[in-house]
């Protein structure tokens, strides 16, 4: 998986920061996930091509969060996209984009679908046959959820010395493949395991953005490869952070070691501290593999 953080930081676009919004790239997939304003730029700032996204997951209706879409669906039009686009975000979603299409009579000449959710518990809402996007239901001031993306479990792998060993003719190779046992024509059983391979560990990415503390979502997010998760402040400002129902990087750091996630990497920085080191010291005293995402920074796991 390959994650390309686009933004990273909280509330408004400043000169050197811009609102959340990042690139996962899984499965010959690039899923946009969140869309603040200044997406579109940072895209082309990025290099990343805009033809291949076509699915986009909103969190939530923060402006922080998607006021970046409707310029990005416009653009779209504008490029002469065909492709349909899916999106993906709260009830609600549809109404905001289609508004501003249809005040400016500028409707896309491409399929434009919404999947409002409305969800109370983890669902489901892509799959195919390499992957699927849960949602993960989060604690915030308005209706949020997170998304975990997870690699479904692939294909054996062929042990090819074995089979040329065995004479294993190539017509029995998907069979192999697939975890069946080989009979020879002279009724010899050559048991699967001698002949392939166990796939790789499917890889999994959890986005948590926005929350308070919330540990109930650890079992879902159980084993992830990597953890995006929001850490707007400090402990020294957890008081803010209980009231405006956001996380400290101590206790992102906490879910994180809960759930026993390969790694990591904080973001949704309050723009009130002086560096965001502070934020890795803090979470590296409660879980040893911390990353901070960052504008622009590249992430590969
Ligand atoms: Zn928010």
């Amino acid at each position: 998986m390959k994650l390309h953080i686009l933004g990273c930081y909280a509330a408004t676009p400043r000169t050197l920061t811009n609102p959340t919004s990042q690139v996962l790239e899984v499965k010959n997939h690039m899923f946009l996930i969140d869309c603040g304003e200044g997406t579109q730029v940072q895209l082309r700032k990025h290099k990343i091509k805009f033809s291949r996204i076509n699915h986009i997951f909103i969190s939530h209706l923060h402006g922080d969060h998607f006021f970046g879409l409707s310029g990005l669906v416009s653009t779209f039009r504008l490029l002469g996209r065909e492709k349909e686009l899916h999106i993906y975000g709260p009830k609600g979603i549809k109404e905001a984009i289609t508004l501003l299409l249809k005040l400016g009579d500028s409707w896309t000449n491409y399929q434009l679908y919404f999947h409002e959710l409305t969800n109370k518990g983890p669902e489901v809402i892509f799959e195919d046959d390499k992957i699927t996007v849960e949602t993960i239901r989060l604690n915030h001031r308005i209706y949020t959820n997170g998304f975990l993306f997870k690699e479904k479990l692939g294909e054996r792998k062929l042990n090819v010395e074995a089979v040329a060993k065995h004479k294993v003719d190539k017509a029995y190779f998907q069979n192999i493949k697939n975890g069946r046992d080989v009979v020879l024509d002279n009724g010899m059983v050559i048991p699967n395991a001698d002949l392939s391979f166990d796939p790789p560990t499917p890889k999994s990415y959890a986005y948590c953005s926005d929350t308070a503390y919330k540990p109930d979502i650890v079992e879902q997010i159980t084993n992830a490869t990597a953890l995006y998760h929001e850490s707007t402040f400090l402990e020294s400002e957890v008081h803010l952070a209980v009231r405006t129902k956001h996380s400290t990087a101590k206790e992102a750091a906490a879910i994180a070691k809960a759930a026993n996630v390969g790694q990591l990497i904080l973001g949704h920085y309050s723009t009130r501290y002086k560096s965001i080191d502070l934020f890795k010291e803090e979470a590296l005293e409660v879980f040893p593999n911390v990353e901070l995402a960052d504008d622009g920074k590249f992430f590969d796991f």
